[in-house]
């Protein structure tokens, strides 16, 4: 980080620019910004919520009792957890950044006293550095400090970096990733959406998507729907649908775009969702004539918000204008020490194992630490040959 009475330079990892560019001078490189050290605003269409694969993926790490204790309590609550890092990380700057977070409570939200209540881990053992569980507790606070923490959703500074979340159990939009080149080659998002629409009106999918409403409507109270007619339920479903291409470099540095595909939930019944999502994510979403779209099959999370839709080599969160955060090397580089950690538990990164095709330029690391970033950080590209189908339970 190269710094300048108050300022400092953001090293822009997706190659974008944002903001002025730096003047002349010793430290002006190229892919650097220079961007005012305060509190990094809410970028143009608002943060990209976490996504998680179950409706309780907020305790994923947990010892579920607690959570459940967590839930049922009836006073004015929110859940906060640091970018970059697990709730129970035991790094140097563990006591500052709770600190840190309890005055920022004090000082921008008027909380007089923050309570702040770690999470048990499900096995017991404190987990690796920057792994689940990542979610805290916050207390004592009141229904209108509730509402304006979770308005606020990020709060970046060169100092801090939290986000504030609900404990609902509302499921993620996030349906599946796809690999783009085969299928919509250089569509763009616009020209794709319309297949991806197409296949949710193809008689089977319309009909599992209607079959999952009605017996959504059938949890009465705990519906979604509730007295809604199912053929607006379904509309309302499709219409929900979104299409996102992430960019992403080969081996040997060429384009091989992914598809993420978002959809409202058609069911707020926990396993109906996931049989639904993942009846969707088998569908062969193609143009007319052309291949089907590989779902991309690995399981990531990322180590930067913590999203289960993408790797931390895709994070974009770095790209934020304005960004006070670490960048991607830096959390990289801290979630691979695990000196900290005395009485860790057993390895919960499900990306564990792999190898990888991607590739992500980090300069400054070893060649081995370089191979376990590349596992990390990136979708392996041919992941979807080497893991057959998960199994499903219908
Ligand atoms: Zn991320």
């Amino acid at each position: 980080m190269f710094t300048n009475v108050g300022w400092h330079a953001h090293i822009n990892t997706t190659g974008h620019v944002y903001g002025a560019q730096a003047h002349e001078g010793p430290t002006n490189r190229p892919r650097q910004t220079w961007v005012q050290a305060t509190v990094t605003p809410a970028p143009p269409g608002d943060w990209r919520p976490v996504q998680g694969t179950s409706f309780y993926f907020k305790q994923d790490g947990q010892c579920p009792t607690q959570h459940s204790g967590w839930l049922s309590s009836l006073r004015p609550a929110v859940l906060a957890s640091f970018v970059g890092h697990g709730a129970r990380d035991n790094d140097p700057e563990s006591w500052d950044r709770m600190e840190r977070l309890r005055k920022l409570l004090t000082e921008v939200f008027g909380v007089p006293a923050p309570e702040l209540y770690l999470p048990n881990t499900a096995d017991g053992n404190r987990p690796r550095l920057n792994c689940d569980p990542v979610y805290l507790l916050v207390q004592g606070i009141t229904m209108p400090q509730q509402v304006a923490i979770l308005k606020k959703k990020y709060h970046v500074t060169k100092e801090l970096q939290v986000h504030f979340s609900d404990l609902s159990l509302a499921p993620s939009t996030w349906i599946g990733s796809f690999e783009k080149k085969d299928a919509f080659g250089s569509m763009t998002m616009e020209q794709t959406l319309p297949f991806f629409i197409a296949t949710f009106r193809r008689d089977f999918l319309y009909a599992f998507t209607k079959d999952t409403i009605e017996r959504d409507k059938k949890l009465n109270h705990l519906s979604k729907w509730g007295t809604t007619p199912t053929d607006i339920a379904v509309e309302i479903v499709i219409q929900s649908i979104t299409v996102r291409e992430v960019p992403r470099r080969s081996t040997g540095g060429g384009n091989d775009p992914i598809i993420q595909l978002y959809c409202e939930s058609p069911t707020f019944h926990p396993h109906d969702w996931i049989v639904w999502r993942d009846m969707v994510r088998e569908q062969p979403f193609s143009t007319e004539h052309g291949a089907r779209a590989s779902l991309i099959r690995t399981e990531v999370k990322c180590k930067m918000c913590h999203s289960v839709d993408h790797p931390i080599g895709l994070c974009d969160l770095p790209a934020v204008p304005g960004w006070n955060g670490p960048t991607i090397e830096e959390v990289v580089n801290w979630s691979q020490s695990d000196s900290y950690q005395e009485d860790r538990g057993k390895p919960t990164s499900s990306a564990d194992g792999l190898s990888s095709e991607g590739t992500l330029d980090l300069p400054g690391l070893s060649l081995a630490k370089h191979e376990r970033v590349k596992r990390d950080c990136m979708f392996p590209a041919d992941a979807q040959e080497r893991f057959p189908p998960r199994p499903r339970s219908l």
